[in-house]
């Protein structure tokens, strides 16, 4: 492949990992961002063994490692009962595989630092808005009706709600999800919980109440735990005019080892309202254009495979290019080889998401009574390790990556 005018739009997981691929083969890269600075949505996230393999790819697992926190299970119990609902331990899989939950700003900062020392241009306060594109190029359009360009490449990274991905050949808007969740980043405190464990209790599929140890936002800095809530955007007016102790109240009254985390929260403004929607673009490429990450596919965090799956996006898009000779097919190739992986896990997530945020009762009962039996009888506890992994399809091959060896 020549060498490329690439603009790539949003500097997230996946904007930053593209750069970081792109630029390093060679081409020209220029990345823009719409904030001056990381505006973390949520306060952490789990790095799976499919993230961390291209974090590995791209020189960074170790500076993940010292900042992140180590994650062996998930587990889930109902919060009247105690009983187990959801027990996965990633050592049913053979090779020592395992998470690492970070902090947002951790990602965003290892990520930044390399992308500034590889030397990219970035312009931030940039919020690109259209595309002009032309027969040989495109050009960024933002939102003060500024031109930038021409790039043979632009690379739509801009999360959820990109504007710019219903210039890919077949489009397709995220639908909203009923449930989202207040999230927020905590001091970490280890009395009742495990360092090493997603905790969540649930009641029904209306209640989801997580702490997951997040290492710390910066080497100096504390430990940190991400606390979530699982809740309805459209009852936050009630939940407000409610009062903050009375939700204390409740959170306590179904987890109360919880109240070392409950202290530490004065208001509903000390929170994230984080909102969830669904979609999968159909062909998440255009002309002079990709789209990776979050802009082309976005779900419920349930799975904990978004930011993963950026990754392995930018690594795909940065292989195909590496591996055509021209751009037409580079971005097909780029297409096809995410394609099965992508299409697979958002399944996934459609399907499970309604067992833990929804109002139905029939899902919560089978995840109860059901699940925790099935899920003993293997190959079960293999499957669901795998599928948290994100490596119950194989994400790897396609775009030329080998799975990290777990030391
Ligand atoms: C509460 C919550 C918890 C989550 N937990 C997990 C988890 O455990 N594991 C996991 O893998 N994933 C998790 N996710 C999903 C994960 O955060 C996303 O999948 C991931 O951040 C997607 O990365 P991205 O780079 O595609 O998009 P984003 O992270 O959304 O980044 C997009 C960037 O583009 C910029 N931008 C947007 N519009 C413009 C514009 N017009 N012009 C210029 N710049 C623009 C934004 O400012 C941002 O910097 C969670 C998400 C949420 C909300």
């Amino acid at each position: 492949m020549r060498k490329l005018q690439i603009g790539i739009v949003g500097a997230g997981p996946a904007g930053l990992a593209a750069a970081l691929y792109l630029k390093r083969a060679n081409h020209d890269v220029t990345l823009f961002e719409r904030f001056s600075s990381a505006s973390p949505v949520g306060s952490g996230l789990i790095l799976q063994p499919t993230g961390l393999t291209v974090l590995d790819d791209l020189g960074l697992f170790q500076a993940i490692q010292v900042l992140g926190n180590r994650i062996d299970r998930l587990y889930g119990a109902d919060a009247l009962s105690g009983r187990t609902v959801l027990d996965v331990r990633y050592s049913a899989l053979k090779g020592g595989r395992h998470g690492i939950a970070v902090n947002r700003a951790a990602l965003f900062d290892v990520l930044y630092d390399a992308v500034l020392r590889q030397g990219i241009n970035i312009e931030t306060n940039v919020d690109i808005v259209s595309l002009d594109v032309g027969a040989g190029s495109s050009w960024l359009i933002t939102d003060t009706g500024r031109r930038i360009g021409a790039f043979d490449l632009v690379v739509d990274a801009s999360g959820s709600k990109s504007k710019i991905r219903s210039f890919a050949y077949k489009s397709r808007e995220p639908k909203p999800l009923t449930y989202g969740a207040y999230w927020v980043s905590l001091k970490w405190h280890p009395e009742g919980f495990d360092e090493h464990s997603l905790l969540q209790r649930y009641r029904k599929a209306g209640v989801m109440i997580g702490v997951l140890p997040i290492g710390k936002a910066s080497a100096d800095g504390p430990k940190t735990a991400a606390f979530f809530w699982s809740t309805k955007p459209e009852e936050e007016p009630k939940l407000r005019d409610a009062g903050i102790a009375h939700w204390k109240d409740r959170v306590f009254s179904l987890w109360p080892e919880c109240s070392v985390y409950l202290d530490q929260i004065d208001s509903f403004d000390d929170m994230t309202l984080a909102r969830y929607g669904h979609h999968t673009l159909p062909m998440p490429i255009g002309r002079h254009l990709s789209v990776i990450g979050d802009a082309a596919h976005s779900t419920s965090p349930q799975l904990g495979q978004g930011a993963n799956m950026a990754l392995l996006d930018a690594r795909a898009l940065a292989h195909a290019l590496d591996t055509s000779t021209e751009l037409t097919a580079a971005l097909a190739q780029y297409a096809s080889s995410r394609r099965m992986h992508v299409a697979g896990f958002q399944s996934l997530s459609r399907a499970f998401t309604p067992f833990y945020q929804s109002d139905s009762r029939v899902l919560p009962f089978i995840r109860d009574h059901v699940v925790p039996i099935v899920s003993r009888i293997p190959p079960t506890p293999q499957l669901l390790a795998s599928m948290v992994s994100g490596t119950l399809i194989d994400p790897f091959g396609p775009i030329g990556l080998r799975e990290k060896i777990w030391g």
